[in-house]
């Protein structure tokens, strides 16, 4: 069971920089673009004075061929951690398995 907790319950809620990585176009391979929607500081989901949970999400416009992308991504780690957590948003309820399966297949 997740406690919920009101977003910086802690006072040394940061970001995390070995979960995420800038990259270059994954289109053309050119690394110059242009920002277009940035979300600095997003939190995943709940708060965790051991893991931090909080990222820089960044669209951006490849300069050269104009293909949107994220940039910075998550890395391994990041994934690992920030994701952990997805799984229990959509509602999941134990004993509900063969339900969800059963719709996925119809
Ligand atoms: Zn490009």
């Amino acid at each position: 069971m997740i406690e919920w907790k009101a977003v910086d319950s802690f006072r040394w809620n940061s970001s995390d920089p070995k979960a995420t990585v800038m990259r270059a176009c994954p289109v053309c391979s050119r690394p110059a673009s242009r920002e277009a929607v940035s979300f600095p500081g997003f939190q995943y989901f709940t708060d965790d004075a051991r893991l931090s949970k909080r990222i820089h999400i960044r669209d951006v416009v490849c300069d050269a061929c104009h293909a949107v992308y994220r940039n910075p991504v998550l890395t391994d780690d990041g994934f690992r951690v920030l994701a952990a957590e997805a799984g229990c948003s959509y509602g999941a309820s134990a004993g509900r398995s063969m339900e969800t399966l059963g719709w996925l297949e119809d």
